[in-house]
């Protein structure tokens, strides 16, 4: 099946509340062109440069998700354009996005990350470092960027149980975060977990937003 088969194919058996992100780290352009043109704008990747050459190369009306790593010193480079930013896991690099959002007169909207899953290699913070973002009394300073949710990656296991227990913790975080007041820069109502292995438990757990690549594109 192509690209847009499997599209189409996913997009028929999601719940409308959830926002799929097609993620096209490492896919040629034209591939993306074929899902753009079965109707998807959300489009994710990992990889700063990656994801500057495909927005030069793609339509505007894209909503490019950068879902990867970020380094504060690349922040420049995707700050112009880019709709959401999935990985934040410091008040440092908060700050960063805070300032070059500012330089190009917009919000840029982010997630926070969380550190769910067993591994110790995996990207994120604490229940403890959440707290003291969501809570800091500089919050408000950051005028140019919105917290929209939380995001977060279940272990790679096939032990469902487990990964099930990672998203319930994290759901239960969300549920909190949401219980707080919203101000203007934090309106959190974004829960991005699931990705093509555990999109249909993480749903369950109260997923809005998965991130799937390899069931729209096929393998890496
Ligand atoms: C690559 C990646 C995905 C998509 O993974 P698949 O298993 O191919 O669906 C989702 N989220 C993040 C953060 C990724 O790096």
């Amino acid at each position: 099946m192509s690209a847009a088969d499997n599209y189409r194919q996913l997009i028929s058996k999601l719940p409308s509340y959830v926002t799929l992100v097609a993620v096209s780290k490492t896919k040629p352009v034209e591939l993306l062109r074929e899902v753009y043109d079965a109707g998807q704008r959300d489009f994710g990747e990992n990889y700063v440069q990656e994801l500057v050459d495909k927005h030069a190369q793609l339509p505007s009306d894209i909503r490019w998700h950068f879902i990867g790593h970020l380094q504060t010193n690349k922040v420049k480079y995707i700050a112009p354009f880019v709709y959401l930013i999935h990985g934040v896991d410091s008040y440092k690099l908060l700050k960063e996005i805070n300032k070059q959002a500012a330089k190009n007169n917009r919000v840029i909207n982010v997630l926070l990350q969380m550190h769910i899953a067993r591994e110790e290699t995996k990207f994120g913070l604490d229940d403890k470092e959440l707290m003291a973002i969501v809570e800091s009394p500089e919050l408000h300073e950051l005028r140019n960027i919105c917290i929209r949710g939380l995001m977060g990656m279940a272990s790679f296991t096939e032990n469902e149980q487990e990964v099930r227990k990672e998203f319930q913790y994290i759901s239960g975080l969300f549920t909190t975060i949401k219980n707080k007041p919203s101000v203007f820069n934090f309106q959190p109502s974004i829960l991005s977990i699931g990705m093509s292995s555990d999109y249909k438990i993480a749903i369950e757990e109260g997923s809005t937003m998965i991130r799937i690549g390899t069931t729209i594109f096929g393998k890496r």
